[in-house]
């Protein structure tokens, strides 16, 4: 072993000895090339990261400032600076300090794709690390210490490890503890609460005022019930805020640890009178479904509140990858018992994603003379009835296999996501026949087509993309759409129809059913991507269709 090591010196003294007198010979070349290296290195990380901020189109969050009262004006710039403490907040929970990472990136591009991306990993690229020394995601992001086993944290006996609003930390003999959210983010969440109760100062609606103080009081002390109750007993507010600890996806470990996230709203009071009145046609459209009676059976859902706002401003865990266009809260399972949940529709948020999206999609992809049905009202319908179509068929198999749920185990989801899209469409349908819905039905449809594109762009990994392929791959056998030979996409609208038709019943029943083979079958066979329609979907990305939004946001944006 030691000779060979002193041989490896020897060789490698003469080795550097040999550049050694190659560099005095040539100085200036060598240093030359070395600087076009770097210079190389440099441009290959600045377009590789040009690409992917290219993924993001940029949108001003806007609303019509015109409607609002000068109270609802300053209430929204409190309540948009008290969800600016979310960012802070969910920088760390994500990742930790952000300050010393950002030191360490020098290029300007690099910069701007880690802000968008709330840290050196690439949300629409399975979290990939991007920043040159920085190594995959951890499961546990920051709620837990990275070193941590499930074996460790299983055997620590600690009572509120589990708790959605609580870190794991280590003390100095190694040792397991927790920090409830409330001391571990005091920082952000003072001054948070803060502004929440400046705001309700200019609140009008008594409701919305209680809500502010019970939110500000309880980012102070982790007890958000009271608040999430609340929330569900105001109706008549104009402006709201979503604000807290809400989603748990972030903690990819055990999806416990919930992350601060802020989206302050504008509700379109107009839009929202006419969802009540659809969610009021809910029992009739359940009868109408075209399955046996004991498929229809349960009465439908209509306790839920579906309104329509404009976003006006978007932090932390809601600012980040895919931007929701649609909200369903409180996820606090005891207030969802007591008071149902709000489903709130994102309009101007969709519009964004309709114009600089869908559009583009369906110039490249739908076949010329149907590009003119393609239109907003009917992607705004499309998106908001399959939300509502979540509460119609059955929740309970029909022969005791019990919940649907528990019968269709890991399909259940992908399910359940087609059987709201094709359903919303089905319902867009009955509600146009009642005359309750504007627009001609091939609107509808061709924007429904158009849409399963977009979608399946983020991939048919999830349940949402094994729906949009099982229903691409079951309207291609039914005819309901043919592709042109130059690649565009045609609808047949009367055979698309019956294949809503055959499609609503066909998942209606294998829920009603539990059957788990058939669904099994069905994912089997039709839930993938053909090879054809994999290369239509490389001529969008060719083409820099891009694949979600970023903001421009905030008071000066809306002219506060
Ligand atoms: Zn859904």
């Amino acid at each position: 072993m030691k000779k060979h090591l002193s041989f490896l010196l020897i060789l490698l003294t003469f080795l550097s000895s040999c550049e050694g007198n190659h560099k005095k010979r040539e100085p200036q070349k060598v240093s030359e090339s070395k600087i076009d290296k770097e210079k190389q290195a440099r441009e290959k990380t600045q377009n590789d990261m040009q690409a992917k901020i290219d993924q993001y189109v940029k949108v001003k969050l806007i609303t019509d400032t015109n409607i609002l009262t000068d109270n609802e004006k300053k209430l929204i710039v409190h309540l948009i600076k008290a969800a600016q403490y979310m960012d802070p907040a969910f920088w760390e929970q994500t990742y930790g300090d952000k300050q010393s990472l950002m030191q360490k990136i020098k290029d300007s591009l690099t910069r701007i794709y880690v802000e968008i991306n709330y840290g050196p990993w690439d949300r629409l690229d399975d979290n990939k690390p991007f920043v040159e020394g920085i190594g995959p995601k951890p499961a546990s992001a920051n709620f837990y210490p990275h070193d941590m086993t499930k074996e460790e944290f299983e055997k620590a006996d600690l009572p509120d490890k589990t708790s959605q609003y609580t870190i794991l930390r280590r003390d100095q003999n190694g040792k397991l503890f927790t920090i409830p959210y409330h001391l571990a983010y005091k920082k952000y969440l003072k001054p948070a609460s803060k502004e929440l109760l400046e705001a309700a100062k200019y609140a009008d609606n008594k409701q919305f005022k209680q809500y502010l103080q019970l939110r500000a009081k309880a980012l102070l002390d982790d007890n958000f019930q009271p608040s999430d109750m609340q929330w569900m007993d105001m109706k008549n507010n104009h402006i709201d805020i979503v604000i807290g600890p809400i989603e748990n996806y972030e903690d990819q470990l055990y999806n416990y640890k919930t992350a601060y996230e802020g989206v302050v709203l504008v509700k379109d009071m107009n839009w929202s009178k006419k969802l009540e009145k659809f969610i009021k046609f809910l029992p009739e459209l359940q009868n109408n479904l075209p399955v046996p009676p004991e498929y229809k059976q349960e009465k439908s859902g209509t306790r839920s509140d579906l309104n329509a706002y404009d976003a006006v401003y978007y932090a932390g865990n809601a600012n980040t990858g895919g931007k929701t266009i649609a909200i369903n809260l409180p996820n606090d399972e005891e207030v969802q018992l007591k008071k149902g949940t709000r489903r709130l529709q994102l309009k101007n948020v969709m519009k964004a994603k309709f114009d600089r999206i869908l559009v583009p999609i369906a110039n490249m992809i739908i076949t010329h003379e149907q590009r003119k049905h393609i239109k907003f009202d009917a992607f705004f319908a499309n998106t908001m009835f399959h939300e509502v179509a979540h509460g119609l068929g059955i929740k309970k198999t029909i022969n005791g296999k019990g919940m649907v749920r528990t019968a269709l185990k890991e399909y259940y989801s992908a399910i359940e996501e087609g059987k709201a899209d094709i359903l919303g469409l089905y319902m867009v349908d009955q509600l146009h026949k009642k005359g309750e819905l504007d627009g001609d039905m091939k609107d509808y449809m061709t924007t429904f087509m158009a849409s399963i594109f977009r979608s399946i762009r983020f991939g048919a990994a999830d349940a949402h993309g094994v729906a949009n392929m099982i229903r691409f791959n079951y309207f291609k056998e039914k005819g309901a759409f043919t592709r042109n030979l130059d690649g565009t996409y045609k609808v047949n609208y009367d055979k698309m129809y019956d294949a809503m038709k055959s499609l609503s019943a066909l998942l209606l029943k294998l829920q009603g059913d539990g059957d788990y083979e058939g669904v099994a079958k069905l994912v089997k066979e039709k839930g993938i991507i053909p090879e054809q329609l994999k290369q239509d979907l490389q001529k969008l990305n060719d083409a820099h269709i891009p694949v979600d939004i970023i903001f421009d946001q905030g008071i000066e944006t809306l002219g506060l």
